[in-house]
């Protein structure tokens, strides 16, 4: 364990319940290296918490307790994931919903880490080397605390690791068929960082299966494996376009649709960049009653590139000459470095810039697998807006 020393204005925000270790926290770092386990102390030597080092894009390491008594061993990652198992009882009783997060990083107490359940094979992230350095005590916690688990991968998610996803023990296969919500995804376990389906969007999938896809016409941009359309779609939309500049995307799509026994007939899927297929669209004067939006944070594709801070109020601009009147807009994001309102504002822009009449019908947040620190609100990074056109 190293003794380091940071400023004091850090040392009052640990105290205050916030996670994080700033790369600018540190007065004396004392050698500290990737992977360390850290007291944390005041300028005044105080003590103020224990953390480890593990840098990620945002963050330089994580608190992992402001008690100074704790004992960083294994019993000490078996109760946060006890605790983690306890708080997802009703994801474990839910035999409609069969994946689910099961540790949230930080807001699970520890900060690096999340793990993904599908249906019985569950999925680690890595966000540091430093946390991956613990990986044996944390593997070794994990099946004490889940030992009913059928598989286990992981990924990767630092800069330059040495694969991006692996299968890790137990029963290895290439995709699992998980249910949300009694709708059926297959998720590709180890094929880079993602897996076909975004566990976070769960709560707006059931929204637009439920009450926004009945009778609709659907734009699906950024649709990735279709998901959205395919809830949409079982909750009764009558066409879906779905477009996504990746080649995957096409058998990925008309696979989700097939296992819900779906037929493609009514559903396209337009592997082309989203602002040429909106061009296009306007052009033949296409209109559709319900328009997803939910691009990446930052994208370069081979004619653009695209960032939610420059991009956004353009994006919605566009979508909003082929949204019928009475037609739902659903907005989102999971960029960390957007604030809600700042979000708010971009897509308030293109109303106003457009002069369309809109208003916000609903607001969406990460469902509540998705465990968030109170002293952490950026970890809140999903945001959806969904708009409804009067006029
Ligand atoms: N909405 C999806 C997830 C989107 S992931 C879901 O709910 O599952 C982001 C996707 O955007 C990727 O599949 C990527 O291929 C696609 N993409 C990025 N830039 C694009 C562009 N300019 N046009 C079309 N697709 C793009």
């Amino acid at each position: 364990m190293k003794v380091v020393k940071v400023k004091s204005l850090a040392a009052n925000r640990i105290k205050k319940g916030y996670p994080a270790l700033e790369s600018y926290d540190f007065k004396d770092r004392n050698e500290a290296e990737e992977g360390d386990l850290l007291k944390i102390v005041d300028t005044a030597k105080r003590f103020v918490a224990l953390g480890y080092l593990g840098d990620e894009k945002k963050t330089a390491g994580w608190v992992l307790s402001l008690d100074e008594k704790t004992i960083i061993d294994d019993q000490f990652f078996e109760d946060l994931f006890e605790k983690a198992k306890t708080k997802r009882s009703a994801f474990y009783a839910d035999d409609l919903t069969t994946a689910f997060r099961f540790f949230n990083g930080e807001g699970d107490g520890l900060g690096g880490l999340t793990i993904d359940n599908y249906d019985g094979y569950y999925v680690f992230s890595w966000y540091s080397e430093g946390i991956y350095k613990f990986k044996k005590t944390i593997l070794k916690a994990f099946k004490a605390v889940v030992p009913e688990h059928t598989g286990i991968f992981e990924k990767l998610r630092y800069p330059n690791p040495p694969v991006k996803s692996r299968f890790v023990e137990g029963k290895e296969v290439e995709s699992v068929v998980i249910k949300e919500n009694g709708i059926r995804y297959k998720a590709y376990l180890n094929d880079g960082w993602m897996t076909g389906l975004f566990l976070d969007q769960r709560n707006v999938r059931r929204r637009i299966m439920e009450d926004w896809g009945m009778g609709r016409k659907v734009l699906n941009a950024f649709s990735y494996t279709g998901a959205f359309s395919v809830a949409a779609a079982m909750g009764g939309a009558l066409k879906t376009v779905n477009v996504d500049v990746a080649n995957r995307s096409k058998e990925r799509t008309e696979e989700q649709f097939e296992l819900n026994g779906l037929s493609t007939e009514n559903h396209e899927i337009r592997v082309m960049d989203v602002f040429d297929y909106l061009d296009y669209a306007k052009k033949h004067k296409l209109l559709f009653d319900l328009i997803v939006l939910d691009p990446p944070t930052f994208a370069r594709t081979k004619k653009r590139t695209f960032s939610v801070d420059t991009d956004y109020t353009e994006l919605v601009k566009d979508a909003l000459d082929v949204l019928a009147t009475n037609g739902i807009l659903i907005t989102a994001t999971n960029s960390w470095g957007t604030s809600r309102d700042d979000f708010f504002e971009m897509v308030n822009d293109a109303l106003e810039e457009k002069d369309v009449d809109a208003y916000l019908m609903d607001e969406q947040d990460l469902p509540e697998d998705f465990a968030v620190s109170s002293g952490y609100p950026e970890g809140h990074y999903l945001k959806v807006f969904v708009l409804e056109r009067t006029k």
